[in-house]
């Protein structure tokens, strides 16, 4: 006896159709002999796409919406960043838990079933904001698997009173270090603040996220210099010295960094280089193509630059890479939207994916690749993976792409946690009710 089978259901919109048996929050079969089987629960897929849960592997819930009280009149990272500044003052716990959990109700509807989000931590919100989202890890277990960044984002080497902060948000139980890695300006402040996180991830023995070459307006070509695998790197990549140190450390494969705008300004032989040594270190790409789109170029006089990581290269040079949303509507980004699907579209349109079935690999990227990074175990389609699925009305990537891309149900470790966009009762809130 199953806990819960799904009939007719079509793997990736492209494999034929077969039937998922699920028992213990496990795939424990698929297309198991029909006429004897039972099961608790019996769904009829009707022939629609079977997914596994989206996983949203950057975003920022402390911020989310805060754009529907403060508007970035010049729509510049300075202004966000000054504003945000003023507005994390005021933050209070009750007010970041309402946002993100707002978020997290918002993405689930839309098949999220995983998220790290990066909180900020620092002299100016202390630890008001990670306290909300401890709260809210604990409220949606079971139904969205919550990771909290402990994120610096003014710096740990420029404001020295936020690594004890930074500690004491691990203590509570973050999970992850962040790092804004591109503050830093100077060699000697790079190297200081990636130092600080390593400090800080071998002393809780935890993984690092950190935002990375963000800045596309520095010269990144002018100091060059060849490094002891005789291979010439840009001196300003924070990546670089990220990858070196990871190696140095022995933390390949609990490494990962986001934005790489970079990348797209230096020149292709320098840049299969840096491809390498992230390989090599084993350093997952994490590209938030919506958000740059939309923050870089913006002075550009004439031919906005994107400042989109080379995403392709990075993939096709052995890089695991991941695609997440960065900013959820805040002054950031104020068009950033919780949907994944949707911001897969952006992604694909940005990354200039060719062919229809391209589209598999970024909705990989949005699922089975983040899993990977957020260490969720055995992920995926497969017997033996956990049963976080997702199955849509669309029949098809291109009814997906038409439009059509509601999940009919949302399912967690085997059980039913959204239906047609109601979210069930355990989770129930005023705003869901029918
Ligand atoms: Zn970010």
């Amino acid at each position: 006896v199953f806990d819960l089978i799904i009939e007719n259901v079509v793997p990736w919109g492209s494999q034929p159709a077969c039937s998922v048996a699920i028992r213990d929050g496990l795939v424990v079969a698929l297309d198991p002999p029909s006429a004897d089987v039972s099961a608790a629960r019996r769904l009829d897929g009707a022939g629609g796409m079977l997914l596994p849960g989206l996983v949203n592997i950057h975003t920022h819930l402390d911020k989310a919406y805060l754009a529907e009280r403060i508007v970035n009149i010049s729509g510049t990272l300075t202004e966000a960043r000054s504003r945000m500044r003023e507005a994390k003052a005021a933050f209070t716990v009750a007010d970041v838990r309402a946002r993100a959990d707002r978020a997290i109700r918002q993405g689930l509807r839309c098949g999220v079933t995983a998220i790290r989000t990066h909180v900020d931590v620092d002299p100016v919100v202390g630890l008001r904001g990670v306290e909300a989202l401890l709260e809210l890890r604990t409220a949606w277990q079971g139904a969205v698997d919550l990771q909290i960044v402990a994120f610096p984002q003014e710096g740990l080497a420029l404001e020295p009173r936020t690594e004890e902060l930074l500690r004491e948000a691990l203590r509570l139980g973050a999970d992850v270090v962040g790092g804004h890695l591109s503050i830093a300006r100077d060699p000697e402040t790079l190297r200081a603040e990636t130092d600080a996180v390593f400090r800080l991830a071998a002393e809780f023995d935890r993984d690092i996220d950190v935002h990375a070459d963000i800045d596309i307006d520095r010269d990144y070509v002018r100091d060059v210099s060849t490094h002891a695998d005789g291979l010439r790197y840009p001196d300003g990549l924070g990546v670089v010295y990220l990858a070196e140190k990871t190696i140095a450390d022995g933390f390949q494969g609990r490494v990962s960094a986001a934005h790489l705008s970079a990348l797209d300004t230096i020149p292709p032989d320098l840049r299969a280089n840096v491809v390498d040594l992230l390989r090599r270190a084993n350093i997952a790409a994490v590209a938030l193509p919506a958000s740059n789109l939309y923050t870089h170029g913006r002075e550009d006089p004439t031919g906005a630059r994107r400042g989109v990581t080379r995403l392709l290269d990075l993939q096709r040079g052995g890089v695991r890479v991941a695609v997440g949303t960065d900013n959820i509507r805040d002054p950031f980004l104020p068009f950033g939207n919780a949907d994944l699907v949707q911001n897969a579209i952006v992604a694909a349109l940005a990354c200039h994916l060719v062919r229809t079935e391209d589209f598999i690999d970024m909705l990989r990227f949005h699922t089975t690749a983040p899993a990977k990074i957020m260490g969720l175990a055995d992920y995926g389609l497969a017997e033996g993976c956990a049963a976080d699925l997702l199955v849509l009305h669309a029949r098809s990537l291109d009814a997906m792409l038409d439009g059509e891309r509601a999940p009919h149900w949302v399912v967690k470790r085997g059980r039913v946690v959204a239906e047609s966009a109601f979210i069930a009762s355990l989770y129930l809130q005023e705003d869901d009710g029918a």
